[in-house]
Parts: structure tokens; sequence; C-alpha cells
């Protein structure tokens, strides 16, 4: 469950977005002979063998104005905080240079695994370059082409090599794991020292100065829960905690290990373009999500001040419409408590399994109400259903033809089995295969 994580490092140009997109095995950040492009995705899940886990792209996490030596420092940083083994990435035609001496200086200071990759040799006659990196102090280089996807086993070998034995604690079945996420300073730390009734959690009124705690494990009225450890909290004043990209990658990391995730929305500002964002990443991991409108005491309010936050969440979150809605406050720690109850029971939906029987009397009674309307001339028939999954739950509907089943008639399925289930706060995806 507790994937590994894999940062790959380098200086600009030598070829990390490449590899990365190679590796996780689709063409998804862009590549272009400048140096220094943004990217879309720094971050994914990713396999190789037997093996899951998480690849980071540090090239992408483009630190403000700082100078070109102090970007390429942070991010070997970012590698060594957030990676359990490191690609260290160069370039087999330009030899070693300064910069890559620079990288591997950071890298000397942790004792992670680091692996030492060197890209662009396209071909076996030019592997002679590979003898030149030696002198990193690395050992062994590995040569790779991302061009031509060459040595790429090879190297993913040593790194697979090189990961943590997996922690016992991660298999505990009945802790409900759950994460805060949301914009710096929206009350992300504040609120997990209200849960914990303690300032376990140091919160400070400058941004980036929370300190302390990695996941922290609490138990509520017979229920464990882990609160896991995201950006915000876990702020040790490294200079680069306040780059939107890292906050992405801390954020999306939590959400990964959730199975439940708040949004956690600044109810004295309302609501930005960033929570839209963040709110993103968590409807596409497919996890339970709610959303949490904290500093609801410093708001000013009358009868219809709720109700208008609550259409404006709708309004600007409309494929998360399923997400429940708490207004709480980590200060007066007004409702707080409530959200702990909140939380079980999304999980509960999200892991819901629901017996074949019952699930298709529903469908048959959907589809009896409300046959599916004539498409491309032909009409859809619906032969059964059933759950192929759970988190979040999945069910198969077979059909005569896939072609002619409608995005609006599988939403209103979908909103069926809601009607019927309940499913607050989970996903649910509806997946049409044609009847062999
Ligand atoms: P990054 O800045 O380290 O992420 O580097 P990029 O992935 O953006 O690659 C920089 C340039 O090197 C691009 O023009 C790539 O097409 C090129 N490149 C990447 N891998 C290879 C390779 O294996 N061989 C060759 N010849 N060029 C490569
Ligand atoms: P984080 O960056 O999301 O973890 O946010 P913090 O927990 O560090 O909180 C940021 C600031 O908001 C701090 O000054 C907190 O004291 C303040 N704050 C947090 N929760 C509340 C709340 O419920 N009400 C009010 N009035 N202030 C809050």
């Amino acid at each position: 469950m507790n994937k590994p994580t894999v940062a790959i490092v380098g200086r600009p140009n030598v070829g990390k977005s490449t590899i990365f997109n190679r590796i996780v095995g689709e063409r998804i950040s862009i590549v272009e002979d400048v140096a220094g492009v943004t990217r879309d995705r720094i971050y994914s899940s990713a396999d190789w063998l037997a093996h899951e886990f998480n690849l980071i792209d540090t090239g992408g996490i483009d630190i403000g104005d700082e100078p070109f030596l102090e970007q390429i420092r942070l991010q070997a940083e970012i590698a060594i905080d957030e990676a359990d083994v490191i690609i260290f990435l160069v370039n087999g035609r330009e030899g070693v240079t300064d910069a890559d001496e620079q990288v591997a200086k950071i890298l000397y200071k942790t004792k992670k695994p680091i692996v030492l990759a060197v890209n662009k040799v396209d071909n076996p006659d030019m592997r002679d370059m590979i003898y030149d990196f030696y002198s990193l102090g690395f050992g062994e280089p590995y040569p790779i082409s991302g061009a031509h996807g060459l040595g790429l086993g090879d190297l993913l070998d040593a790194v697979a090599n090189d990961f943590p034995e997996p922690g016992a604690e991660e298999i505990e079945d009945d802790v409900i794991r759950f994460s805060l996420i949301g914009r710096p300073n929206v009350g992300k730390s504040s609120l997990v020292n209200a849960f914990l009734g303690e300032e376990r959690v140091i919160v400070s009124d400058i941004p980036g100065t929370t300190i302390d705690a990695i996941d922290t494990a609490y138990e509520y009225d017979g229920q464990k829960y882990k609160i896991i450890d995201t950006a915000g909290m876990r702020k040790k004043g490294k200079v680069y905690e306040n780059v939107e990209k890292y906050a992405v990658l801390r954020a999306l990391k939590a959400i990964d290990r959730s199975d439940v995730v708040l949004i956690v929305i600044n109810g004295e500002e309302g609501i930005r373009e960033m929570d839209k964002r963040i709110a993103g990443y968590a409807e596409d991991a497919g996890k339970g999500v709610m959303f949490v409108v904290n500093k609801w005491d410093a708001v000013e309010k009358d009868d219809k001040t709720m109700n208008k936050f609550i259409a404006d969440i709708r309004d600007n979150f409309l494929f998360l419409d399923y997400a429940p809605i708490a207004f709480v406050s980590a200060k007066t720690k007004q409702r707080v408590n409530t959200l702990f109850e909140k939380v079980k029971i999304i999980n509960e939906n999200h892991a819901l399994r629901i017996q074949s029987s019952v699930l298709n009397e529903v469908i048959e009674d959907a589809v009896a109400r409300n046959p599916a309307p004539n498409n491309k001339g032909r009409r859809l028939r619906i032969y059964y259903a059933t759950q192929v999954a759970v988190k979040p739950p999945t069910f198969v509907v077979f059909v005569n033809d896939v072609e002619i089943m409608h995005f609006s008639y599988e939403r209103f399925l979908q909103n069926r089995l809601r009607e019927s289930f309940g499913f607050e706060g989970t996903p649910i995806r509806i997946i049409t295969r044609a009847r062999s």
C-alpha cells in the first residue's frame, strides 16, 4: 500500500522529463529543445515488473526567481526529502559538468540510495561515454537512452533493488486514513491541532512556519484514524515549502495514501482558483471526499450565509456534487468533532459492496422507468450489472452495444445508484462492456 517514491534529479536538459514520460508510459509532460520548459505533470504512479512506485520529476518544480544553481540545488534537496530512491541523471554527450558536480555535492549528504544514469547513450557504440561519470562517486553508471527507450530495464532493476522493505504498519485494515489538503493558510494544521486537542502541530501566523508531525494516529469513539501528513503540516522552514508545485506534490502524495480527503477551504476568503485545482486532484484519484469550510468563526453571517456558501461550492465543483460540506472553526473547535463521524461514513461508502441481486433490481427498475433513448438509430439494451471493485465502488454494466451508451444515460444510472445506496462522499464508476 505504501508505495516507494523515486525522484529523478539532474541539471536541466539532461532528459529528466523524457525519462519520466518513458517510465510512466505516457507522453504527459512537455519535452522541448528548450531548457526549463514548464511541465504539467511532475508526479505519477508507475510500475516495473511487480513493483509499483511513485515517480517525481524534480525538474518540473520551478522555484521562482532563484538563480540557476540554486534551483537545481533545491530540486536535489526535495528529492532527498521526498524520495526513497533517487535517480541522478546526467548527459553522456557532455561529460561531467560543473552543474552535475553541484548536484552530486548535495546528494553526498544523504544516505538514501542513489542510482546514476547516463542518458543520451543512443546506441551501444556510445557506451564508452559512461566512464567519465565514475568520478562522481556513485558507483556504476547505467547507460540509457530516453529517446530510444534503451537501458531502462536495467536501470529500473537497480532502482527496485534499493526499495525499502515495506513497512508493517500499513496493513492495518481497521484504520481510516485521511488527509487535509488545501491552499497554504486555510487552517490545515490548526484543524489537526483541534482534532488532537493539543498543540502537537505548531501553528504560527506566518505561512511556512508550521513544524513537526508526520502521520498522526488518533482514536475517536472506538474508531482508529490516521491523519496523513500534507504540505503545511510538516514545514521545517525550508526555502521551497511555499513553492506551489511543491505544495501540489505533497498534496498528491497525501491523497495517494488516503482513503478520504478533506478539502479545506478558507471560509473567510471564499473559493479561489487553486482550491479548484487541488479538488481536481482529489477527484481524479477516486478517493472519498468532503469539503471543510474552516474559519467559520471569522465570517460575518446571517441566516443566508451558509446556504450561499454551499451554492458557491456546488457551482464551482460540479463533479464533486456527492461530497458533503461541513462548516467548522479550528479556532473555537465548533463542529470539529463531527468531521470524524463524517469521515467514517464516507470511508464506509467508499468501500461499500452491493449484492448483485440488489444491484440488478435497481438497474432494472431504473431502465423500466426511463428506458435508454434511441441513439444512432439503435436501442441500448442493458443485460446485467455487477460490482467489480471498491474504493471507489466500480460497476460493470453489460450492454448490447457499447457505442450507443450515452454519457447522459450513464449519469442517470449513476444517480439512480446514488439514490438507492447513498454513496455520500464517494465517487462511483460505471464501465460499459459488450456482453460476449
Ligand atoms: P530535462 O530538462 O532534464 O527534463 O530534459 P528533457 O527531457 O526536456 O530533454 C532535453 C532534451 O534532450 C530534449 O530535446 C530531448 O528530446 C533530448 N533527449 C532526451 N533524452 C534523450 C536521449 O536519450 N537521446 C537524445 N539524443 N536526446 C535526448
Ligand atoms: P495551513 O497552512 O493550512 O496549515 O494553515 P494554519 O493551520 O497554519 O493556519 C493559518 C492561519 O489561520 C493561522 O494564523 C491560524 O491561527 C489561522 N486559523 C486557522 N484556523 C482558524 C479558524 O478556524 N478561525 C480563525 N479565525 N483563524 C484560523
